[in-house]
């Protein structure tokens, strides 16, 4: 018990409210400022988020420097865009740490409260170029993915001159990671793929047929990764076809606070998910930020969207899927290679998705394997990383994840999130070795 008998949030389930966009208050400037003024007061005394990114960091260092160590000694006007900069909506301080998210009744939701300031900003033209850009995933996909255009980007994305050019003219850092394009895309590679004629067999909640969400990621930056999961549905007997279309997801404009392409890209996937969904398909996409877009973000944004709803509940992580499968006796366990010692990443996006370690849990299905997760931020968190300003504090994340890859001496290493393997192997362990993306190890293991 807390708050004099009151229970703390935590106790109970934490309760999401649907994000007010449309209501003219949440564009109100004054009152973001008193809510941010009664938010940050409460984290200033409670301080349990500390480790977790670097908006807690900055926060409370600026009121510890301050003149009394108040809240209100700080010059807020610079201070609070800096917390807000700071803050890549992993929602792990939310979901994983918060006493005081509702149903307490101080109501605390610190990710969504940044999400209104980048809203505010981003609806007064306070966005740079470059975030506009980076956050423009089908865009760049569909340039950057034209052969020839494809391998000049990829040569100018390794090359030391250009990045350093990049840097001063955009502010992508020189050092960050950037993902290769691919002209062969996951698209162009399934165009003639049809669904397994197999006997489907539905079990605990799942229909046993699967409508793969490419997302922008598999289909422009890394096509291997969507065949990998349809070889592994395919092996376990469920029939998997691509979306007709797909549309960027919107999480990286949420994080940009562009609410307007959010709604924009939940006006083109909505209907085409929602008519797979009443044919009969499950839905699961390779990439967790994508999952939790469609599963948690969406329905808050857009409560009264039936649609919206109807396609929250069938969509699935790929390992919370092929688990419910094997609780109902349906999982191929018929593997063919042992991974020996596999020490792989949960990312912040799947772990608030609530699901518990399934990847973890599968691998270890696998014989003579065993399986360390990390559970920690690996610090890439959508753009963050790539951005001048906050590469180092990307790095200084990411540090003891990649400490612990590196002692681990596995024999595979990986995330479930393909951009934050990429982090860990070229930003943290930075020896030559990629990070395997669990699916794909699966794959490996059955030997298909
Ligand atoms: S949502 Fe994530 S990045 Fe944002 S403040 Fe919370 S822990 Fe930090
Ligand atoms: S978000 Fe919650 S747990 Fe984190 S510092 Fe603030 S009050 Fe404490």
């Amino acid at each position: 018990m807390a708050d004099g008998g009151k229970r703390e949030g935590n106790l109970e389930q934490p309760l999401r409210h649907p994000v007010e966009w449309t209501k003219p208050d949440f564009f109100d400037a004054a009152s973001l400022e008193k809510e941010m003024d009664r938010v940050f007061e409460i984290c200033h005394g409670c301080r349990r988020c500390f480790s977790l990114c670097q908006a807690f960091p900055t926060l409370f260092d600026a009121i510890d420097d301050s003149e009394e160590g108040e809240l209100d000694d700080v010059d807020k006007g610079a201070l609070y865009p800096q917390v807000v900069d700071n803050c890549y909506l992993c929602d792990l301080c939310f979901m994983t740490k918060c006493p005081y998210v509702p149903p307490h009744e101080w109501g605390l939701d610190f990710p969504h409260l940044m999400l209104r300031a980048k809203a505010q900003r981003f609806k007064q033209g306070g966005f740079k170029f470059r975030d506009k850009l980076l956050t423009s995933t089908d865009l760049l996909g569909s340039i950057a993915g034209i052969p020839v255009v494809a391998q000049t980007v990829n040569f100018a994305n390794n090359f030391g001159p250009t990045r350093k050019a990049l840097e001063a003219v955009l502010g992508v850092d020189a050092e960050a990671t950037l993902p290769p394009f691919h002209s062969n895309k996951l698209r162009h590679r399934l165009k003639n793929h049809v669904p397994a004629a197999v006997k489907v067999e539905p079990c605990n909640g799942t229909k046993g047929r699967v409508a793969l969400f490419g997302t922008c990621y598999a289909n422009n930056n890394m096509p291997e990764l969507g065949e990998d999961l349809l070889a592994v549905l395919e092996h376990n007997g469920i029939p998997v076809r691509l979306t007709e279309k797909e549309r960027c997801c919107g999480m990286p404009k949420l994080e940009l606070g562009d609410l307007e392409s959010v709604q924009e890209a939940k006006e083109a996937n909505i209907p085409v998910l929602a008519a797979l969904v009443d044919e009969g398909w499950d839905l699961i996409a390779p990439v967790p930020s994508c999952v939790l877009m469609f599963k948690m973000e969406l329905p808050l944004l857009f409560p009264d969207d039936k649609d919206v709803k109807k396609v929250a509940a069938a969509f699935y992580d790929p390992f919370e899927y092929l688990m419910l499968r094997h609780k109902g006796g349906l999982l191929n366990t018929d593997f063919k290679k042992s991974l020996g010692k596999v020490i792989y990443h949960a990312p912040c996006h799947q772990r608030v998705q609530n699901i518990g370690l399934k990847t973890r849990d599968v691998l270890q299905l696998i014989p003579d394997t065993t399986v360390e997760a990390i559970e920690r931020c690996s610090g890439h968190d959508g753009t963050y990383a790539v951005k001048k300003e906050f590469h180092a504090s990307a790095l200084k994340i990411l540090r003891p994840v990649a400490r612990k890859v590196t002692e681990a001496k596995a024999d595979y290493y990986g995330s479930d999130c393909p951009i934050g393997g990429r982090h860990i192997a070229h930003n943290g362990i930075k020896d030559g070795t990629e990070a395997t993306p669990p699916i794909s190890l699966l794959r490996i293991a059955y030997g298909i």
